[in-house]
């Protein structure tokens, strides 16, 4: 397939050309047909039924695959739809190691169902290369990584980590690259097998779709993929990959201001007297700060810090936000803010979010793409009237 040498250019052509349609149409049709006419039995234009290929769908995996520098992309019907289907590339018996600070869904998948199907997993910081090490089994197959991670935005050394799991044999390294969107990050270049994003966060970006996508260059792992996609039938709707493809024509762009706007509010927290320590890999006190610079283009727009004060104070600061919501999910171009001990990982085993340090205090910002001035002000106002007890 052919691609352009920049970013943002592959977003707008790659897969897009209006001589795949009879009409020559300039924006992708949506294929709602869940059937396709054969001119004989068994003799068809490439699809037969939705299921197992769709042209809406094909158009926007074409160029995801472009944005990853891959070959391959299959886009599911969501992001854990697509983990689900990775992990059935697995067998009874076989052994993940994952990254202790995975997405809270991930975490129950992996945790409540896996493990029932003989599948299991173990959790380390995956920041420390040595955790990793010591964590694999001789039945391990799978390493799972997210770089860098919710909420804590930890990130792992993603080259190191694929050197280790690659001296061992037959272990794939699959990295959710959710949070810094194949703009910035391009896990395959460091050695990863798959890519998996949530599309409903950054991909997408306008919070109106949920859908997720795997990304490989093996021919062999996207033979079994593509099967299992067919098989298995986590597939999104024609109408999702239009939305979707849409969506991923202004990912650069949308990427630069997020990161902009998540610095100014980034270097805010940190200057402010209401917060106790924050949380952005690329501020240089992020203690993972030169890893993330070696391995991504940038930072992306996710903020996590510590408020001081306790549980009170910040249910004050959610109380006052004016811009930034009180909801879950991130990567639109709105921001968001969240309380990840109560909301997004409330399903993460109590022991396991003190270790992680998910305290009651952290707030989680998934920061948009509105005026950065307005951002910073409200975070401003919102933080001062936190203080005053009510
Ligand atoms: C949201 C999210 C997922 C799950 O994706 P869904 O589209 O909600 O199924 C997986 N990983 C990360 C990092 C996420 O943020």
């Amino acid at each position: 397939m052919s691609t352009f040498e920049h970013f943002a250019t592959n977003a707008i052509h790659v897969g897009q050309s209006p001589d795949q349609w009879k009409s020559m149409s300039m924006i992708p049709q949506i294929s709602l047909s869940t059937t396709f006419k054969q001119h004989a039995p068994g003799d068809n234009n490439g699809y037969e039924y939705t299921r197992g290929g769709n042209p809406t769908r094909k158009v926007f995996e074409k160029c995801v695959a472009s944005l990853e520098g891959a070959k391959h992309a299959l886009a599911f019907s969501s992001g854990l739809g697509a983990t689900t289907s990775i992990v059935h590339l697995l067998k009874s018996g076989d052994h993940i190691v994952s990254v202790n600070d995975v997405y809270g869904g991930t975490n129950r998948y992996f945790q409540k169902v896996c493990g029932k199907f003989g599948v299991t997993a173990t959790f380390v910081d995956t920041s420390d290369l040595k955790n990793i090490e010591a964590a694999i089994q001789p039945n391990t197959r799978m390493m799972w990584l997210e770089s860098p991670t919710n909420p804590t935005l930890k990130v792992t050394d993603l080259e190191g980590a694929s050197k280790i799991a690659h001296a061992h044999k037959d272990i794939i390294v699959v990295v959710d690259n959710t949070f810094a969107s194949s703009y910035f990050q391009r896990p395959l270049s460091l050695g990863a097998d798959i890519v998996m994003h949530s599309v409903t966060k950054y991909m997408n970006g306008h919070t109106d779709v949920l859908m997720g996508v795997a990304v490989t260059n093996s021919d062999e792992i996207n033979e079994k993929l593509f099967f299992l996609q067919f098989a298995m039938g986590i597939v999104p709707s024609p109408f999702d990959c239009y939305l979707a493809n849409r969506g991923v024509k202004t990912l650069a762009i949308r990427m630069k201001q997020h990161q902009a706007n998540a610095f100014a509010v980034a270097k805010f927290l940190e200057s402010s007297p209401y917060v106790e320590k924050v949380l952005y890999p690329g501020l240089p006190s992020h203690p993972q700060h030169e890893i993330a610079k070696k391995q991504m283009k940038g930072f992306s727009g996710m903020v996590t810090f510590y408020a001081k004060g306790d549980a009170k104070t910040a249910a004050r600061f959610f109380k006052n936000i004016k811009i930034f919501t009180l909801a879950e999910s991130l990567g639109g171009y709105e921001s968001l803010a969240e309380l990840p001990s109560l909301m997004t990982h409330a399903s993460v085993p109590e022991k396991q979010r003190a270790e992680l340090g998910i305290t009651d205090t952290l707030i989680r910002l998934s920061v948009g793409i509105e005026e950065t001035e307005d951002l910073v002000a409200d975070l401003e106002q919102a933080l001062a009237a936190a203080q005053v007890e009510n």
